[in-house]
């Protein structure tokens, strides 16, 4: 199993306030699914993304992730893991501005130190796959918002990890771009990339292969996506 959340609680404490965000959360995600993460507001979501994706701790339960228990890693280990198992996608797309979309796909490649030649050939193979070939040398604020988030793409999928967790991933773009990013999971997805999304968009989620709703902190409907948007 990729993902294996059990009995997972979050606490969070505000002085001598205690909101408990995650309520004990059970959930397993395999290979090759394609989840949608739903809820309204302050139900959870964003608490239960930090957790999947290794950047806070929950207060009890267990996560194993590929079987490894990581409650128990030290953060420098969790870093470690977060760069080679996680693909993030941000609704903000988290670009260096700096840097031409070559080199922000590069970025995870640096930090793990592949050689030069190497992260080259792979950020030019991954903005290939979204489709961003002839804007390698653009930088962030030459691209529209779609093409900044195909770089984001590009950038998440370029250390193999083993799935895309993505945070309202459209929240910024127009329906058209909206539907670009869609497609492009989608075909990732059919490639067998594990995705994991979360969305209060409706149509954003029937893109989805399986929808899990969290209300309270708990969640309160786990299914399979009958109408499904697929292209
Ligand atoms: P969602 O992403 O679905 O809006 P969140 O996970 O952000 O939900 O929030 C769940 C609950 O936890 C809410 O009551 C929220 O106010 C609370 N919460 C989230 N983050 C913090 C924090 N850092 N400190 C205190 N309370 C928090
Ligand atoms: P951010 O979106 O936070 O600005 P960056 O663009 O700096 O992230 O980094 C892209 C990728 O590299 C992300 O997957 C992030 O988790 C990872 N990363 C960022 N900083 C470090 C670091 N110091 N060590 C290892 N990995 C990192």
């Amino acid at each position: 199993m990729m993902v294996e959340l059990e009995r997972i609680k979050k606490v969070y404490s505000l002085g001598k306030v205690q909101v408990e965000a995650l309520k004990g959360v059970s959930l397993k995600i395999d290979k090759g699914e394609y989840v949608a993460i739903v809820g309204p507001s302050g139900s959870g979501k964003s608490t239960l993304m930090n957790i999947i994706g290794l950047l806070d701790r929950p207060t009890a339960g267990s996560y194993k992730l590929n079987g490894v228990e990581v409650s128990t890693l030290s953060d420098d280990q969790l870093a470690y893991l977060r760069n080679r198992q996680i693909g993030f996608v941000f609704q903000s797309f988290n670009l260096l501005h700096r840097l031409n979309a070559l080199a922000n796909v590069e970025l995870p490649m640096l930090y793990a130190k592949i050689p030069s030649r190497e992260r080259r050939e792979r950020a030019l193979k991954a903005l290939e796959i979204v489709g961003l070939s002839d804007r390698i040398y653009h930088k962030p604020n030459e691209l529209s918002g779609g093409q900044q988030q195909r770089v984001a793409i590009a950038r998440a999928i370029v250390m193999n990890p083993s799935f895309l967790l993505a945070d309202e991933p459209t929240g910024n773009l127009d329906t058209a771009s909206s539907i670009e990013i869609m497609k492009i999971f989608h075909q990732l997805n059919e490639a067998g990339t594990t995705i994991i999304m979360v969305t209060h968009e409706q149509d954003i989620a029937n893109h989805a292969k399986r929808i899990v709703r969290l209300r309270d902190g708990l969640i309160v409907e786990d299914s399979l996506v009958s109408n499904r948007i697929t292209y």
